[in-house]
């Protein structure tokens, strides 16, 4: 509708010549990404050259050209984009007007990812119900087309030498624990797969900077979005200089949101008394084992990227982090290795001929994976990416919705990463709130109506409240060095490998199921 009095001109963006058009009020430019992707996943990134294109939208200057949306997600991040991709994928919210807003450079640039990059540093270990989740709207295919890396085994223990527990993907009958994937792949896939959709979605290259609510009035879902007042709407002003009106904001804008802060949604938590350290290393052998050691100053995994590459996200003090950072890379690998290994305390003995002592009596119903030897990681022989530091804390959202704003994700909850939760627990609340719309749209109702959202709120809430318990008791449990606690940690370890149901309910719950790990 922007387009019909324009003129085609030629724009320069991120020094690159592109075609566009130019009218006296808005200036928007459409460009198929595939002219600048030589690379062979491009195919797939972008194969449709109508739909693969991505309007962005610069400036108006009227009023009357203010646009109107039926959802405005605010933050462009790997949740924020799930979502956008989950309802471009449903027959039933496929057809939405979708506006997506973030600055980050990731969305316009189409630069191709490749495989022979080295890895980056910032990676997530996925869940299967979240691979279920990105195969059932089709960006799993996209994810495939990059570096990911399935394991199947894992193995926890702590410095005190005490036990040991390992798990295995045969112990619940699967083929995967989980996968791990740059970040940077994860939001990349949801957005080629959005891109390659049908569906009506706009990308902002700017940041929210106010919101308007009128919190009075009420809208009927199934009107035109273009025939609503405006004054029943959000209305969104962005830095750079452009309005839009939605029926439904979205926060996914992390765990600083501006959105929870204009929509005056309180949070209550803490910070970590710890930071991570997380960095991409290389070692002599092919890794397919996720690793983690609880250390007296908090835990270090070794994640696996795919053959000789790993991750490693290591917690501890904020000014040994700051250190380590600084460190040479001699000293930080071998630093590493003592943490991974020989360092803080002794290995832990294999105790499989023992049957597992106090729990031999469960040795009928023992787990595959009780029968596995305590295993040394890999040695790490070389750093293969910067080292950055993030501070952790654990917070949550008073409420995730108020009227016409919802939030998801980092901008509703933040936990700390011993479990590799986070963004997982964010898609899960991307595919409920896209269900929940969906259920809106179907029965005509407004979907930024409060006692909608409610619905989502309540599925989400629960679940994201007994994940935030589980893992900042984790958190607290190893961060007290005490005989007794030491002894009782060992024997959890013992209880956990041997107890097949119990270890059966935690892969299940770690794997995205929602009971939470008692006996069942
Ligand atoms: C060290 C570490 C390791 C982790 N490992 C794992 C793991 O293995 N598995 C796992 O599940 N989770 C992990 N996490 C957690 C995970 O990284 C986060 O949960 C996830 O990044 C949250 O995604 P998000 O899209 O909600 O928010 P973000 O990733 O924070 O994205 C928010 C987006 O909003 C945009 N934005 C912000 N403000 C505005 C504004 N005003 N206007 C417009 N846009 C805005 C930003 O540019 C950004 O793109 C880890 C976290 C840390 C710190």
């Amino acid at each position: 509708m922007y387009l019909s009095r324009a003129r085609k001109v030629t724009w320069r963006w991120e020094g690159r010549v592109v075609l566009g058009r130019i009218t006296p009020k808005v200036y928007a430019w459409r460009f198929d990404w595939r002219t600048f992707c030589s690379d062979t996943s491009g195919k797939l990134l972008g194969s449709n050259s109508n739909q693969a294109t991505t309007e962005l939208l610069d400036k108006q200057d009227s009023t009357n050209d203010v646009p109107q949306y039926d959802v405005a997600i605010v933050g462009g991040g790997m949740v924020g984009m799930a979502l956008a991709c989950s309802l471009a994928s449903m027959p039933l919210t496929k057809h939405l007007n979708v506006a997506i807003i973030d600055s980050n450079p990731a969305l316009m640039s189409r630069d191709c990812i490749k495989k022979e990059d080295p890895p980056d540093p910032r990676v997530s270990t996925v869940t299967p119900a979240t691979i279920s989740f990105f195969g059932g709207m089709g960006a799993w295919q996209y994810v495939q087309l990059h570096r990911h890396a399935f394991f199947d085994r894992m193995q926890v223990w702590d410095y005190t030498g005490l036990g040991y527990t390992r798990y295995s993907a045969r112990d619940v009958d699967k083929e995967v624990l989980g996968c791990v994937v740059e970040n940077k792949v994860l939001q990349r896939s949801l957005l080629s797969c959005m891109e390659d959709s049908d569906s009506q979605k706009r990308i902002y290259p700017s940041r929210l900077s106010s919101m308007t609510l009128n919190l009075s009035s009420s809208l009927s879902g199934s009107d035109n979005i273009s025939s609503q007042p405006r004054t029943s709407l959000a209305k969104l002003n962005l830095s750079s200089g452009n309005s839009l009106y939605a029926k439904l904001v979205v926060g996914a804008d992390g765990s600083k949101s501006h959105v929870r802060e204009l929509a005056g949604i309180r949070t209550t938590g803490w910070k970590y008394p710890q930071n991570a350290i997380i960095c991409t290393v290389e070692h002599t052998e092919d890794n397919w084992c996720a690793w983690q050691r609880f250390l007296r100053s908090g835990p270090i995994a070794l994640l696996p990227m795919g053959g000789k590459y790993s991750n490693i996200v290591w917690t501890m003090d904020p000014k040994e982090a700051a250190d380590r950072k600084l460190m040479n890379e001699a000293d930080f690998l071998k630093a590493v290795n003592e943490a991974l290994d020989n360092g803080h305390g002794p290995r832990p003995q294999s105790d499989v001929t023992s049957g597992g002592g106090l729990f031999s009596w469960l040795k009928a119903d023992k787990a595959s994976s009780a029968n596995e030897p305590f295993e040394v990681p890999p040695k790490i022989t070389k750093l293969a990416s910067d080292r950055m530091v993030f501070p952790l804390s654990l917070m949550h959202a008073n409420t995730y919705v108020s009227k016409r704003v919802v939030l998801i994700g980092d901008a509703a909850h933040t936990v700390h990463p011993l479990a590799g939760q986070g963004v997982n627990m964010g898609f899960g609340d991307a595919c409920s709130l896209s269900r929940v719309i969906a259920e809106g749209v179907s029965v005509g109702s407004d979907i930024g109506e409060v006692s909608l959202l409610k619905r989502y709120e309540s599925e989400r809430k629960a679940a994201n409240i007994a994940m935030m318990a589980v893992l900042d008791g984790f958190q607290k449990a190893y961060s007290i060095d005490f005989g007794p606690l030491n002894l009782l940690r060992a024997a959890a370890f013992h209880g956990v490998n041997y107890i097949s149901p119990l270890k059966r309910n935690i892969i299940s719950y770690a794997s995205g199921e929602q009971r939470v790990p008692l006996f069942s």
